[in-house]
């Protein structure tokens, strides 16, 4: 697999263009997104996102917006403002086709009406129970409702006092009139239309009847003359269904048509909104926006880019077939986007201090650092020097094994972008930890190059003592030990949650460069030799709070290297 966005021809590009080969929609396409606003939008939904849009960017469509708020009772307005705002924060505009289904409840009702007037639908009084046992299971033939050859004008009447209100919830519902032996559950006279005495965030008190999604949905297509309904495989055995409502009714303006393919999984998490809002019920993170949760809004505040999440999308590409795609190769983009636009900074995040001894006390030098060797118009900057710095203990080791390259007794290494240090000893506290490297400095060997050419194999990263600055800095790790929690989860008899990484959030105080003092929220940074970093929004004047994006370490390459 290449991570080049190649724009590969998936089937659903193939379908689109042999649709507009043959005039199919007269030379149009609209596509839509349309979540349910019932909780935040993760990296599965980035996915339709993408393929929503990205089919009407690419043959210059549009791609509507669209509020799936048939259901009152999960359904909430933050919900809807996070989506829009992830939506845009993606890159993409719906221009002004920003639609809630529940706008089409009139049209809907009416639509129903229609169908029991054709007698294609009727209004059924068993309880969902009972159903059960009438719709029964393939291949055997379903019974038929008691209900089902009531008279026209009887459905219609109690249609009616249905929406005025006179009944409970669950005593009745309409019932398309398909075919109780169908192989297929779904046709098996499916339920249209319940009762749900239920406020609806858009439509207050309006109404307490309210349509099925499977109603709804090639409803709402038609209306806003969809050509391509992209949805998840899930909803193929619906599709009969979708295509009887459109079939089955006068004056539709369009012919939409649907479309499946499989969604996105990813390892080491979990993806469903249930799953996701049960994490954040429980406190077992920190809110929607955790940069350990799969949400939009969670991968925005760990540093994500946009353009990181779009690539992926376009990499994973489109099929029918469910897999279980690696969140290596998520992380693996988001490092060759961050590779090109993130600065350098210096940043030691588990200190010990070094002490240059022959370097003047109180004396300050100044170094050239480039900014983004990936970029030359990133230029450079000064860093400040001075007698004590402050290195990464991984980078010293007292008995070091042969292959250590960085510093030890006796040992060279070069300080990045300033000079050459040779150890000369190290001070210990009474309890024998060392907490202090003391080195000399090679004059000539300022901004780091070797003099004479001799060989210095390593180069580590510091800052200056008393120029360093304090951030809070949170290292995420996975969220989950295993790589499908819920599939482990039923294999083993076991809960999701006991797969909770007990690690994956470490909080820590680095010290960094000063010219962190300048960066604001939602920047990103690279921290030289330890990974990509963006601030925090909770960071304050003063008060810095970083989080880690992701390691350097691109265990994706390593695979595709090796494969
Ligand atoms: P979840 O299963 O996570 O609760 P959902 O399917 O209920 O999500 P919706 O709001 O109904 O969420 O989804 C909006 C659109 O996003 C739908 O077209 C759905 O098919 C698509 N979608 C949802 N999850 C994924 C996924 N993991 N991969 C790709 N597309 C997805
Ligand atoms: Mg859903």
């Amino acid at each position: 697999m290449t991570t080049e966005a190649n724009s590969s021809l998936h089937f659903i590009r193939q379908i689109v263009a042999d649709d507009l080969k043959s005039n199919k929609h007269n030379g149009r396409v609209v596509t839509r997104f349309p979540p349910e606003p019932n909780g935040y939008l993760h990296i599965g939904h980035a996915k339709a996102i993408c393929l929503d849009f990205g089919m009407a960017l690419e043959n210059n469509g549009e791609c509507h917006l669209r509020m799936d708020d048939t259901n009152p009772v999960k359904e909430d307005v933050e919900y809807i403002d996070s989506i829009t705002a992830d939506v845009r924060w993606l890159g993409f505009d719906w221009g002004k086709h920003f639609y809630f289904a529940s706008d089409c409840f009139g049209q809907m009702y009416d639509a129903c009406e229609e169908l029991i007037r054709k007698g294609k639908a009727y209004v059924c009084a068993l309880s969902q129970d009972d159903w059960k046992d009438y719709r029964g299971a393939p291949p055997a033939p379903g019974k038929e409702s008691p209900w089902r050859n009531r008279p026209v004008e009887e459905s219609l009447d109690l249609f009616h006092r249905m929406r005025a209100g006179e009944f409970a919830d669950g005593t009745l519902c309409v019932r398309a009139r398909i075919d109780m032996a169908s192989p297929n559950l779904h046709l098996r006279d499916p339920v249209i239309y319940r009762i749900l005495h239920s406020d609806h965030p858009h439509t207050g008190d309006k109404w307490c009847v309210y349509p099925t999604y499977d109603f709804a949905h090639p409803l709402e297509d038609a209306y806003e003359s969809i050509t391509h309904s992209l949805c998840t495989l899930e909803f193929e055995v619906h599709r009969p269904l979708y295509d009887w409502v459109i079939d089955n009714l006068d004056h539709l303006p369009s012919r939409p048509r649907q479309y499946e393919f499989a969604r996105l999984n990813l390892t080491y998490t979990v993806m469903s909104k249930r799953r996701l809002l049960e994490l954040v019920q429980e406190g077992r993170v920190n809110g929607w926006d955790d940069p350990r949760m799969p949400t939009i809004c969670g991968m925005r505040r760990r540093g994500y880019t946009p353009e990181s999440i779009r690539n992926f999308a376009e990499v994973i590409g489109v099929t029918k077939y469910e897999s279980l795609t690696d969140v290596a190769l998520l992380e693996h983009c988001v490092r060759n986007d961050l590779n090109l636009r993130a600065p350098r900074r210096m940043a030691v995040l588990n200190p010990l201090k070094l002490v240059i001894d022959n370097f003047p006390e109180g004396q300050t030098d100044e170094f050239d650092a480039v900014n983004n060797p990936e970029d030359a118009a990133a230029g450079t900057r000064k860093v400040k020097f001075s007698r004590e710095l402050f290195i990464e203990r991984d980078d010293f080791m007292e008995n070091p094994p042969k292959k250590f390259f960085r510093l030890a007794p006796g040992q060279e290494v070069r300080l990045k972008y300033a000079c050459l240090v040779k150890c000369t000893h190290v001070v210990k506290n009474d309890a024998g930890e060392i907490v202090e490297v003391h080195c000399t400095y090679d004059p000539a060997s300022r901004g780091g190059n070797s003099p004479d050419g001799r060989k210095v194999k390593g180069t580590i990263h510091w800052v200056s003592a008393p120029h360093a600055i304090k951030a809070q800095v949170r290292l995420y790790d996975r969220l989950f030990t295993v790589e499908d929690p819920m599939a482990q989860a039923a294999a083993e008899g076991k809960d999701y949650r006991d797969y909770l990484n007990p690690h994956s959030l470490e909080i820590v105080t680095g010290l960094c460069e000063p010219a962190l003092a300048d960066a604001q929220p939602g920047d990103r940074v690279q921290f030289e030799r330890i990974g990509y970093f963006s601030i925090d929004p909770d960071a304050q004047p003063g008060k810095l709070a970083i989080n880690r994006t992701t390691t350097l370490k691109d265990s994706w390459s390593k695979m595709t290297e090796k494969a």
